[in-house]
């Protein structure tokens, strides 16, 4: 359900993995007229929001001035007086040590209405993540969340630390890293067990979160050790040992690996979200970049003629994605005007068509918009496409074949010679991307860079010239891909058997089990 006109939505952005942002979040996201934002909200997080969307940050970084709470209150509801759906996202819950009722408050006393999005909150998920229960059978029936950032010396506490010694169960502190010495000796000093395990988890659910297990006395020198920051959570109950057992992150057979992906930006993910699952850091250097061209009067006068081609033909994911996009948007007024209906094109325009997907990728996105392909090759390139046509007779008929603009004429070409009267359309152009100077920072340290074709070689070698990771292993999805690879001056290490980009995975995992 979309974002009302006039409301706030106060809404949870979990604690850093994208994946456990709800499905409430993402469709309040991807309609808002206006996002306040945290600092600590996914990488991502807003990738999915309207193009013409306003965003204002008003996070809070220890040490640089930020927005005031009391104006972030009075921002938001004078955008929701304005008649603007507003997203104000935040990291975790919005109502556990969030300030989201504080802002609820002045909302409500502005007059505008708000709603409410739960979020998953950091307390439940770092642990999750770090293999600790926060309640067990055994060991804990409660579960208290606390602050760790009050003085446990000032006088006016809202904290009651022998209450709170005295707690039966698991001690979550969120904001805890700063006074944890404080902290743990308060407890002590009110009864607590000074063996009783403890754990404090770093960057929980994010790349790189870390777990440091010790004891309710020993906790502060190992955070001081180990030089945990903040965002970190301390953990104090017997739950924190069955990690030992428990323990999950840690196993995935990806994990602690730096690895880079060079993909356009609308590709990146997929590769990218698999790396991920198995347990990869994952540094994404677009190199290359999709330019949407639906606008050029070629697309425009295909998508006009759509029903009357007999076979269609689409050779990237990007492409079904435009095509999509064109047909919904570029004959609205065309055929608006003849029709009367108010919407474009949708995936019955295709009914009567032969679809064909150069390979599963593209027909999954074919399979996306309700459509199974007719035609998939074995292999994943325009002249096994070609060969998989062979039965189809294309004598007189029309087709569609909808590409890159820089593609190969081998398919087209080949359908010509076999008497279709062929209309080529470029939906999208590739064009170079510098990667931004944190990502080039980050990949110095990869242990893998990836290579999904030519173009990224080419493009990536150029865009980090002498910044080029010496110690990375190279992966390549193919022959073609090494040997542009080789003619850059680059050592491929690993070589797809399969040359896609599931092969270049399972590549990638046999290389790092080795
Ligand atoms: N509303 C948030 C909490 C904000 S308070 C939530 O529900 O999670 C900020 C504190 O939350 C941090 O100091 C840290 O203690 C904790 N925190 C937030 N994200 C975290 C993460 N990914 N890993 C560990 N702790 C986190």
């Amino acid at each position: 359900m979309s974002a009302h006109a006039g409301v706030v939505y106060l809404v949870g952005a979990g604690p850093g993995d994208p994946g456990l942002m709800t499905a409430r979040s993402l469709d309040l996201i991807a309609s808002a007229d206006a996002i306040f934002y945290d600092r600590l909200i996914p990488p991502g997080a807003l990738s999915g929001a309207r193009e013409d969307a306003e965003f204002v940050y008003v996070g809070k970084q220890p040490g640089v001035p930020s927005v005031p709470q009391d104006e972030i209150g009075e921002r938001l509801v004078e955008a929701g007086r304005a008649g603007k759906s507003v997203v104000r996202l935040k990291g975790g819950d919005p109502f556990v040590f969030g300030r989201g009722g504080e802002e609820g408050e002045a909302l409500r006393a502005g007059g505008v209405e708000f709603e409410v999005v739960p979020g998953v909150t950091a307390g439940v998920a770092a642990t999750a993540y770090a293999g600790i229960p926060v309640t067990h059978r055994d060991d804990a029936s409660a579960v208290a969340f606390v602050t760790g950032h009050e003085d446990p010396e000032k006088d006016e506490s809202a904290l009651d630390w022998d209450a709170l010694a005295g707690f039966p169960g698991t001690l979550v502190f969120y904001m805890g890293v700063k006074r944890l010495g404080e902290n743990a000796a308060a407890l002590i000093a009110g009864g607590r067990d000074p063996e009783e395990p403890a754990a404090a988890i770093e960057r929980g659910t994010w790349p790189g979160q870390r777990t440091v297990v010790a004891t309710l006395e020993t906790i502060a020198d190992a955070v001081e050790r180990e030089s945990v920051k903040a965002p970190a959570l301390i953990v104090v109950g017997a739950v924190a040992a069955r990690r030992q057992e428990l323990a999950w992150l840690e196993r995935r057979p990806l994990h602690g690996r730096r690895v880079v992906v060079t993909r356009a930006r609308a590709q990146v993910s997929g590769l990218a979200a698999t790396l991920r699952d198995l347990g990869a850091e994952v540094v994404e250097l677009p190199a290359i970049r999709i330019e949407p061209r639906i606008e050029s009067p070629a697309v425009h006068d295909a998508i006009a003629r759509i029903g009357d081609y007999s076979l269609v033909c689409l050779t990237s994911p990007n492409g079904v994605r435009l095509l999509f996009e064109a047909m919904a948007a570029g004959s609205k007024q065309e055929h608006g005007a003849e029709t009367g209906r108010a919407g474009g094109l949708d995936a019955r325009a295709l009914a009567s068509a032969t679809v064909a997907a150069i390979g599963p990728g593209t027909a999954r996105a074919l399979a996306r918009h309700g459509i199974a392909a007719d035609v998939i090759p074995e292999r994943f390139v325009a002249e096994a496409l070609v060969e998989a046509l062979a039965d189809i007779d294309v004598k007189g008929a029309r087709v569609l074949v909808a590409r890159a603009a820089e593609a190969r004429d081998v398919l087209p070409d080949a359908l010509r010679e076999r008497g279709a009267e062929v209309d080529v359309v470029a939906l999208y152009e590739t064009v170079r991307e510098q990667p931004g100077a944190d990502a080039i920072e980050a990949a110095q340290a990869a242990d893998y860079v990836t290579f999904t074709s030519s173009s990224t070689v080419t493009n990536l070698v150029e865009a980090l010239d002498d910044r080029f990771p010496a110690s990375a292993r190279i992966v390549s999805i193919g022959p073609v891909t090494s040997e542009t690879a080789k003619a850059a001056g680059l050592k491929v290490d690993v070589e797809a058997e399969r040359h896609d980009i599931d092969g270049l995975i399972q590549a990638l995992l046999e290389d790092a089990a080795r």
